[in-house]
């Protein structure tokens, strides 16, 4: 079952406190939550304001939608692992500004559960003779451990990231472990050989259970796999997305896009209200299981596609294809000229543009305003509480004459 709540550490009312008494410990080593010095009323008003000078030239912001409970709200939680000069196994954070690992035990914006499991895996280490995996030298055996778990349902992936294949003693460490967390519903391997800062490898086994968790979102039960983008924060999300499908205005008619659709989320939770969904995403893994989550909802008017969204978007607009309404959720970089240039020959009547990155949506709204579309509706939600992260979701509709 979902986790309890805490109280957030050392804040009175919102509003009453301007900077936080107690932040984390590791506030300025770690450097992850950028505005954790600020109370969460405060965080609020500086993510709103950020929003409004970069937005503000297209129209009124609405007021941000914070979070309640503004803690312990990230459901996927990855730790590096180093050995200290005493020789003393540490797991925690790469430090934001260098390659040093900074030993964290506990974090108020991670799944508490999930910070448990990767201590207990620290602990396991030595009995297995396992190496932490040195990025400099290449030696050594295991680089990360990566936890997500489901937030409605309660499953809790392991995934156990190794430089090499051979995993010894798995077996042993497979019940070595599910004996302390009896919780966990499955464990992966995945090898990564590269000398890369990417945390995941191509190449993945199922050491126990189905290899993927499932939660619900929205109503909509998904699949989650290791290496498929699945939003980190659920409570958030559902208010996200709730609201990019309130702007969507969907009748139960439209034909739509769902572009950068990932395991097909926003999607699926739209084609409940509109004629037919087609969902395009880069990922293979992503797009597998945006398939399996319409088979397994009982959805039968989504399609999803594998590709780059710029090509298939261009793609449709050359066959002449038509389009009522597009979702688009790019990655940080934001969209690219083929894309957008592709969306207004498609014109649909409504673009529903959801961004973790306001100052690449800021470009790609002109560019989409030059086009002929009006922005309507700007509303920040706040995703990553204590960072400096913001995420938005505008809604553009064709202008009138
Ligand atoms: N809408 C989804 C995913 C958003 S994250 C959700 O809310 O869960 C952005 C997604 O864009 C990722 O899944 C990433 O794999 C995908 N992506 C990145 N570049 C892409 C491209 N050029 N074409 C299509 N998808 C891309």
């Amino acid at each position: 079952m979902e986790q309890k709540q805490k109280k957030p550490l050392g804040q009175a009312k919102q509003g009453t406190v301007l900077h936080n008494p107690s932040p984390c410990p590791l506030y300025r080593k770690c450097g992850g939550c950028q505005l954790q010095n600020l109370a969460y009323s405060q965080q609020l008003k500086w993510k709103q304001d950020a929003v409004g000078r970069l937005l503000g030239r297209f129209g009124k912001i609405e007021p941000i939608i914070g979070m309640e409970h503004p803690y312990h709200y990230r459901n996927k939680v990855q730790a590096a692992f180093a050995l200290t000069k005493s020789r003393k196994i540490i797991s925690g954070v790469y430090q934001s500004s260098s390659h040093r690992v900074v030993a964290v035990d506990h974090c108020l914006t991670e799944d508490e559960k999930a910070d448990e499991i990767i201590c207990s895996i620290r602990e396991l280490m030595p009995g297995f003779r396992m190496v932490p995996y040195n990025e400099d030298t290449g030696y050594g055996f295991l680089r990360h451990v990566l936890v997500k778990r489901g937030f409605i349902s309660g499953q809790i992936m392991v995934v156990m990231v190794t430089a090499g294949p051979i995993f010894p003693a798995k077996k042993r460490f497979v019940q070595a472990l599910r004996q302390l967390h009896p919780e966990i519903t499955t464990i992966l391997q995945n090898i990564n050989p590269y000398r890369t800062s990417m945390v995941l490898g191509e190449e993945e086994r199922v050491l126990y259970g189905p290899g993927y968790i499932e939660d619900t979102l929205c109503g909509c039960i998904f699949r989650i796999s290791a290496r498929s983008f699945y939003q980190i924060n659920p409570v958030q999300t559902e208010k996200l997305y709730g609201k990019a499908i309130e702007l969507a205005g969907l009748s139960g008619r439209e034909r739509v896009i769902d572009a950068y659709c990932g395991v097909g989320t926003i999607g699926l939770v739209a084609s409940r209200s509109a004629g037919q969904v087609i969902g395009v995403e880069l990922n293979g893994d992503a797009v597998r299981d945006a398939i399996a989550n319409a088979k397994r909802n009982g959805i039968k008017n989504a399609r999803f596609y594998q590709g780059d969204a710029g090509e298939f978007m261009r793609n449709m607009a050359q066959d002449g294809e038509t389009a009522d309404v597009v979702f688009m959720d790019p990655p940080r970089a934001g969209s690219d000229e083929a894309f957008l240039s592709s969306l207004l020959v498609l014109c649909p009547e409504r673009v529903v543009y959801i961004s973790c990155n306001p100052q690449t949506q800021c470009r790609d709204l002109q560019y989409l305003v030059k086009g002929g579309y009006r922005v309507q509706k700007i509303q920040p939600v706040d995703m990553f509480p204590h960072t400096a992260h913001i995420e938005t979701v505008c809604l553009l509709a064709k202008a009138q004459g």
